[in-house]
């Protein structure tokens, strides 16, 4: 399983170029693409394709060519194959059939986005593309709500605005999103905002809509990271008055961060 550039041809590793150059045969996801990368380093080996549609046969195919002892490597369009990309199939299959399936590790996506974005706190659960039609994605939202560690999205660009616009109302506009936009690319742009921000940083420019995305959404504040005593306050503060009024009161008694505050308050109130 071979790791391939994300956009920027110099990040092929040393050992994907010796093994893609190696290998009998290469299984890739788009084979006209794939040749222009094997063009760019000058690599001949025979191409075939082996996508999503024909998963099951492409991995007939190399478990009889790894039995008749031929060195098959895997790669994708871009990153690392396997992930939200095929491939997950074809390792079962190689294993099952007795063949060692190896990794050669390289550019993944959402590692990448994942490495600037800051995450102090270290964990992170990744969910890959969300369902495209809104009623399944803002349920596959709400799953997530409460989720402590970091969320990685990936996202295609024509739904983007409307995934954040989700993300805004299942998630509350205080969290905090890492949109990295074309990484490693001419075009790459990486910003933090606050997610109730998001839809003005897209809407203004309409460039910002275009490219390959991965999201990152900072994890719900979890209750350890509020007092017991802010948390009573809230509660009574919540009982009594609008969801925003008791929130700012709770913060300017307790002295605790009203993003905390706010975002355990939704969470009550979802919970009601
Ligand atoms: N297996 C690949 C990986 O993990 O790197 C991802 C393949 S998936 C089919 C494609 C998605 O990965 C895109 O829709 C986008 O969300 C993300 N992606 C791929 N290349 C990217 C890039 N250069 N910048 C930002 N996101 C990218």
């Amino acid at each position: 399983m071979v790791a391939t550039p994300l956009g920027n041809l110099g990040d092929l590793t040393l050992r994907a170029r010796e093994i893609l150059a190696a290998a009998d045969i290469i299984a890739a996801e788009d084979t006209r693409r794939s040749q222009r990368l094997l063009d760019a380093f000058g690599i001949s080996t025979r191409l075939v394709a082996v996508h999503q549609h024909n998963e099951e046969e492409g991995a007939t195919r190399i478990v009889g060519w790894l039995d008749e002892g031929r060195q098959v490597a895997l790669i994708s369009d871009a990153g690392t194959p396997g992930i939200s990309d095929p491939g997950a199939r074809v390792v079962a299959r190689v294993r099952a059939a007795g063949h060692p399936v190896t990794p050669v590790p390289g550019p993944c996506a959402a590692i990448a986005a994942l490495s600037v974005a800051g995450l102090v706190e270290g964990g992170f659960r990744f969910v890959g593309f969300l369902p495209p039609k809104a009623g399944a994605r803002q349920a596959a939202l709400a799953e997530l709500g409460d989720e402590g560690d970091a969320l990685v999205f990936y996202e295609a660009p024509h739904r983007v605005e409307a995934c954040v616009a989700d993300m805004v109302a299942v998630f509350g506009p205080e969290r905090e999103l890492l949109v990295a936009r074309e990484l490693t690319k001419l075009h790459e742009e990486i910003a933090l905002m606050a997610l109730g921000a998001a839809p003005a940083w897209f809407g203004a420019n309409p460039d910002r809509l275009r490219g390959e995305f991965v999201l990152v959404v900072r994890g719900a504040p979890t209750t350890r990271e509020l007092s017991a005593e802010a948390i009573r306050v809230l509660d009574l503060l919540l009982a009594e008055l609008p969801l925003k009024s008791a929130v700012r009161l709770a913060a300017e008694i307790t002295g605790a961060a009203k993003n905390l505050l706010y975002s355990f308050a939704l969470e009550r109130r979802a919970g009601e």
